[in-house]
């Protein structure tokens, strides 16, 4: 027994929790005590903000980040018949947004040293129908945006960016999002930043944009605040309601700007756990692979030693027992999941860095809510449990 860590209160560490504050609760209060709930300055005042904080010129909020990532796919009019790559190893929302629309997921594998697609496994895996590239900077960390974007341009083909962990996240000096056609954003409750359900669509095509929000709003030609008379408008497309409220809005100012105080706590953790696991014989961490690829640190992704891959989910049990929340990142290969599995006849082995992480990784909180103390803490029991399991 370890005398150091039995006589230390067992602590409780989530994998992630919101920081919502006193500005967050007025600012949601004077919505509550005007009368405009929805079609107001709130949406607007995050659209500005949000694209300030990018360096977009044009940024819709919208209900969800599955909402922006169909709405990309609408406003690029990709459907039936275009074949659209997708990584293996992301969130359901990434490729069911081009189950949306009609089109055929074509699944590529990620490399094991950041959990990211490459140009070299997107184009091995073009057919004669792909018209674009949906990719996701895994958990905040950049894709190599400068050869991908060649390869792309090379061929024709469209590329969406889910960043929907990577607010904060640059390649090369430039915000992720603003390298392909369109970026997508995620305000759920444990992401770096949240608006209780939200999302984003940043872009700098004026074009997609305008479709894109013609489609957020019922297709409708004229926006509320842009009638002069009630009525006086016309429904050109076919659209849905991913309007984002005044209400989240509101905690989406807010929580902007307190952006960089959440991303520097969460690469100060980030680089305090990744220095004690590092002295973990046969860890792989990962992080950026590339010059000019940051990181916005949602968790840390950790690989655990080849003898200990097997006992993944005892870890995970042993260390909540001890209070420490951990998650997966992503529990399945895309190409596991039934409806995708059984639609396109798809064997998960054919993705085996994307299996490797499901099935052997583990991801470890750092956000703004770990005390001080908790990362020593992780690293103490973490230590612990690989060695008596
Ligand atoms: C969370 C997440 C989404 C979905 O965002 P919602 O706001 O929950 O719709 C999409 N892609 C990735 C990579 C995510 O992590």
């Amino acid at each position: 027994m370890n005398i150091q860590t039995s006589s230390e209160e067992t602590r409780s560490i989530p994998f992630g929790r919101p920081s919502i504050g006193n500005a967050e609760r007025r600012a949601v209060m004077e919505v509550l005590d005007s009368p405009i709930l929805t079609h107001g300055p709130r949406m607007e005042g995050f659209e500005r903000d949000f694209a300030a904080f990018t360096g977009a010129s044009h940024a819709l909020a919208c209900s969800s980040g599955m909402a922006a990532l169909h709405a990309s796919l609408v406003a690029l009019g990709a459907g039936t018949g275009d074949d659209i790559l997708v990584p293996a190893m992301t969130h359901t929302a990434t490729v069911h947004a081009v189950e949306m629309v009609g089109a055929r997921p074509v699944f590529v594998d990620c490399r094991i040293a950041d959990g990211n697609l490459t140009a070299e496994a997107l184009e091995a895996a073009l057919t004669p129908q792909t018209r674009g590239i949906m990719l996701v900077h895994y958990v905040g960390i950049a894709c190599p945006m400068r050869s991908i974007m060649d390869f792309a341009q090379k061929r024709g083909l469209f590329v969406v960016e889910d960043c929907a962990l990577a607010p904060g996240t640059l390649y090369g000096g430039k915000h992720v999002g603003l390298w392909g056609d369109a970026g997508c954003f995620s305000f759920y409750p444990v992401k770096h930043m949240t608006t209780g359900e939200g999302g984003m669509l940043i872009t700098k095509d004026s074009a997609l944009a305008a479709k894109a929000k013609a489609f957020r709003g019922f297709g409708v030609t004229r926006t509320h605040s842009e009638r002069a008379i009630p009525g006086i408008y016309d429904v050109t497309s076919l659209g849905v309601n991913y309007r984002m409220s005044e209400l989240n809005a509101a905690l989406g100012i807010v929580q902007t700007a307190r952006m960089p105080e959440f991303l520097e706590a969460r690469a100060r953790n980030f680089h305090e756990l990744a220095a004690g696991l590092q002295t973990i014989e046969g860890m792989h961490i990962l992080d950026s692979a590339d010059d000019g690829a940051g990181n916005s640190h949602y968790c840390l992704v950790a690989v655990l030693p080849e003898d200990k891959r097997l006992k993944r989910n005892d870890l995970l049990l042993d260390l909540k027992q001890k209070g420490i929340g951990t998650s997966v990142y992503y529990p399945h290969p895309i190409p596991r999941l039934a409806y995708y599995q059984e639609k396109y006849a798809l064997n998960w082995q054919d993705f085996p860095n994307a299996a490797t992480i499901s099935d052997h990784a583990l991801a470890f909180p750092v956000g703004p809510h770990l005390q001080p103390g908790d990362c020593a803490y992780i690293i103490n029991h973490l230590k612990q449990s690989l060695h008596t399991l």
